[in-house]
């Protein structure tokens, strides 16, 4: 346990004040531990995975931080399948990279997202037409409210678009997860961005579809890289918004705005493209508020662009949801968690 550790190198965006306890975590007791302390100081506590879908106040978070260390990693062969079992504190794009390697179906679509297992699997991570989801069999978690191990099938983790039961009730630890990867498949190249990076589909391999990923990812500085200040933030800082057929119709008869880009989701709902909204609300791609600003690739990601702070960034996602929600009646919502606000 350490006390006053300050939280702005264990987050992407690179700011952000101190906690008052940080415990490295492993396993059950390491929990019951960090837990105590906060019980015992009436202090709220907070689970840090690799800090690339957190914003860290720039007061920092009076409470305990259970900064995830489980980094424990083994695979069994189940025939049609290989089964790894690994710490919820492994960087996911060493799983990734590690099951591309074999030759392992599942995952080969996330290369380059930064972050843990643990915290992908609450955000329900997921790029180019795979989710984590699609390859998380089992998770084993800490129990906040019974103090005991669990284990969770795939179906009860109530996994949606960049959410899960974890991220809804937060009365969760993730210790590790359970994964099946097929060892036959077919590479799934129907997302457009991928589609167009390959001629045809014939005999490509999942590290055809990684290395393509990557690529496709380092050209729009979605990879991380302290270099590249278009990739320094959190990713996309909202997310996609569902709204009724109904409104999306008024939307389109109102502002004779062309072709809205849009989804399907179901019969009575669509998605709109949070990246268009905000560029049609007056934010341009490269756009600079004060030392914050987007990325000059992505309309969508707020990003460092010189030693910025978190007031100026809620500031600067407050200008974007109050322009959007005037222009066009929509409240598109952050991805990240907030901690210490
Ligand atoms: C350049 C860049 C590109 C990105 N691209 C993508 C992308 O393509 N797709 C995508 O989905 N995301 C993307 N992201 C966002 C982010 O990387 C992912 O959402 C990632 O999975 C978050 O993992 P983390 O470990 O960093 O989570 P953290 O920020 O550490 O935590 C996120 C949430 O999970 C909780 N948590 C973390 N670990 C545990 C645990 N063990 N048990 C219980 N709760 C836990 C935290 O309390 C918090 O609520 C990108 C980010 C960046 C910076």
């Amino acid at each position: 346990m350490q006390r006053n550790v300050v939280l702005s190198s264990y987050t992407t965006f690179g700011f952000g004040g101190a906690c008052k306890y940080f415990f490295l975590i492993t396993n059950c007791s390491d929990v019951e531990d960090a837990l105590k302390i906060a019980h015992k100081e009436n202090l709220p506590f907070y689970v840090l995975g690799g800090g690339s879908s957190t914003i860290v106040s720039d007061q920092g978070f009076s409470g305990v931080i259970l900064k995830m260390a489980n980094s424990s990693f083994s695979s069994k062969d189940r025939g049609e399948y290989v089964e790894y079992l690994v710490g919820a504190g492994v960087s996911l794009n060493d799983l990734v990279l590690e099951t591309v390697d074999k030759g392992l179906f599942g995952l080969e679509c996330l290369t380059g997202i930064p972050g843990e297992v643990g915290g992908g699997v609450v955000q329900n991570a997921g790029a180019y037409g795979q989710e984590l989801k699609d390859t998380v069999s089992e998770v084993t978690v800490y129990d906040i409210k019974t103090g005991k191990e669990n284990c969770l099938s795939n179906s009860d983790c109530g996994f949606g678009y960049r959410t899960s039961v974890f991220k809804k009730h937060q009365d969760k630890i993730i210790l590790n997860v359970k994964f099946k990867f097929k060892k036959e498949g077919v590479p799934n190249i129907d997302y457009q961005d991928l589609n167009n990076y390959f001629e045809s589909a014939v005999k490509l391999t999942v590290k055809d579809i990684s290395n393509a990923v990557y690529a496709i990812r380092k050209s729009k500085s979605m990879l991380y890289d302290i270099e590249d200040v278009d990739s320094v933030g959190v990713g996309s800082f909202f997310t996609n918004p569902v709204i009724s057929k109904n409104h999306f119709r008024k939307i389109c008869d109102a502002r004779g705005l062309g072709d809205i880009p849009f989804w399907e989701v179901s019969t009575d709902t669509v998605k709109l493209s949070a990246g268009w909204l905000i560029e049609q609300a007056g934010f341009s791609k490269g756009y600079t508020y004060k030392n914050a600003g987007l990325s000059s690739k992505n309309a969508l990601a707020i990003v460092n662009k010189n030693c910025t702070c978190a007031t100026e960034v809620m500031e600067f996602s407050q200008m974007i949801v109050g322009a959007v929600q005037e222009k066009f009646g929509i409240v598109i919502t952050p991805e990240p968690e907030f901690l210490g606000f």
